[in-house]
């Protein structure tokens, strides 16, 4: 299916102008005034050399009264369902309004990609709204023109990392073997939280039983799984219901069997295993407890970190092991010795084989999951710099002391945070840390991947 990228937003923002101007033609009507009745319309848009399905949901009056609102709400997740990506308008002259509250808490609330767009960005009667447009929480605006055709530069740079990763999928989706195995049963319990599956990937060395664990989370022998290593190395996923929650689950491991030499089947396995960490919201390293951390354990591992994935730990085979209180032990030691970015990550034993540990392992994927969708309001987060500062002042290079006067979260998944500060190239490496560390302790964000940005605000 082509990349399809939606424009959302309340009237008259300059979603349709958008539209005309990506797909080329004069598709969508125009009107200066609010009011003109439309509804979802489509265009095959282009954008220097990349080209996309493009969906406007322009056009619905001011909502005025509920069934308005209403409709507005629907087309808009309309709208979301069908897209890869959401382009979230908001107009840059008029500010940050309520109405726009209204969009951008659908889209937090969908698993979505969001691109947030200033519109009418032309002129400087627009620059407090970019700075305004970081409270939304929907990571950093781009400053466009739709009319003007501003910022398109910026709308292709941000738009083509996202287009990348879907063809990669759209790739890696052809050898795929999707296999629903949602559970019929009806008293199962059923978590509506989860619009859309939460992607797993399931990495490891080969042979420390990702096919075994996998098929013991869907219930049946549909992997391959055999002593010697390196049989199949293609990714794939199945789809299930695990414990009442939707998961699409990517396993590099694949249906066929290949004999190759050992050294080529491993190289072969971390190309396939940093795929699938591309593809996951959650990355379980699944670690042979008679050789655990290994180097490919360890480099998989750190990709997953950079990548920005939640990460969670299992230790597998733990039937086997006999000292398993000094074994336990040694695994904690280890683990902080030689994944410190990871620190707070789960680490759980399970034994793929027997099935004992999997409620703990679901347990521990859903918790990271969590984690790494979570927000912290600006409110709360300026409250907390300001303590943090005070405990601890920044330093004043050449007797000029660094000021951090403002603070807010632009992205989840993993949290990220923007620091509005004087001087942020002199703010020592000791000093980011401090305050990563400080969000990790006091908002509950253990093993997630923190990104802290510092921006010159004079
Ligand atoms: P929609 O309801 O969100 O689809 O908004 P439209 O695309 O119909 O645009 C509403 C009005 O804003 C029209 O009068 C456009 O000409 C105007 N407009 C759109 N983009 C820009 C822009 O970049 N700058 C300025 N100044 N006006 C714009
Ligand atoms: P993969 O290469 O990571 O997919 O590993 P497999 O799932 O093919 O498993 C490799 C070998 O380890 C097989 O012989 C499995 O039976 C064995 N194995 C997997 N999980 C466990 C476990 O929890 N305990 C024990 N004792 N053996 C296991």
């Amino acid at each position: 299916m082509s990349f399809t990228l939606a424009i959302v937003g309340r009237p008259n923002v300059g979603k349709s102008t958008l539209f005309n101007r990506l797909v080329g033609k004069k598709l969508a009507l125009v009107d200066d005034q609010p009011g003109v009745t439309r509804d979802l319309r489509e265009g095959e848009a282009r954008l220097a050399d990349l080209r996309f399905t493009v969906i406007d949901s322009a056009g619905l009056e001011e909502a005025t009264d509920d069934s308005l609102q209403g409709r507005m709400r629907r087309l808009t997740e309309r709208a979301v369902e069908m897209a890869d990506v959401c382009l979230f308008m908001i107009d840059a002259r008029q500010g940050v309004l309520p109405a726009d509250e209204v969009f951008a808490d659908i889209l937090r609330r969908k698993n979505v990609n969001v691109i947030l767009a200033a519109n009418k960005g032309e002129g400087h009667a627009a620059d407090a709204t970019i700075l305004e447009a970081y409270s939304l929480g929907l990571g950093e605006p781009i400053r466009l023109s739709a009319e003007h055709g501003e910022g398109m530069g910026d709308l292709l740079a941000t738009l083509r990392p996202i287009h990348g990763a879907h063809e990669e999928r759209a790739a890696l989706a052809a050898p795929e073997v999707d296999v629903d195995v949602s559970d019929d049963d009806p008293n199962a319990p059923r978590t509506p939280t989860h619009a859309k599956p939460l992607q797993i990937a399931v990495v490891g060395r080969p042979n420390a039983g990702k096919s075994t664990l996998i098929n013991q989370i869907i219930g049946e022998e549909r992997l391959l799984t055999g002593p010697e290593a390196g049989i199949t190395r293609d990714a794939i996923s199945v789809q299930k219901d695990w414990n009442g929650v939707p998961m699409r689950i990517f396993d590099t491991a694949g249906m066929r069997k290949k004999a190759k030499v050992q050294e080529k089947i491993e190289k072969l396995s971390v190309t396939d295993g940093l795929r699938a960490v591309k593809f996951a919201e959650v990355v379980v390293v699944l670690l042979d407890v008679e050789i655990p951390f290994e180097q490919q354990d360890l480099r998989i591992a750190d990709l997953a970190e950079r990548e920005g994935r939640a990460v969670v730990l299992a230790v597998n085979k733990w039937d086997v092991e006999t000292d398993k209180q000094i074994k336990l032990k040694k695994l904690r030691e280890d683990f902080a010795r030689l994944l410190p970015q990871l620190r707070g990550a789960p680490l759980v034993t399970v034994s793929a084989k027997t099935g004992k540990g999997l409620e703990r392992l679901h347990q521990a994927i859903i918790r990271a999951h969590e984690v790494w969708n979570r927000r912290v309001t600006t409110a709360q987060l300026n409250r907390w710099l300001t303590g943090m500062l005070e405990q601890h002042p920044p330093p004043a290079p050449g007797g000029r002391r660094i000021k951090m006067r403002y603070m807010t979260q632009v992205k989840t998944r993993p949290p990220a945070f923007v620091v509005m500060t004087s001087f942020p190239d002199q703010v020592p490496a000791s000093y980011s840390r401090y305050l990563v560390n400080g969000l990790r302790e006091d908002f509950d964000m253990p093993g997630t991947p923190i990104r802290l940005t510092l921006r010159d605000q004079g």
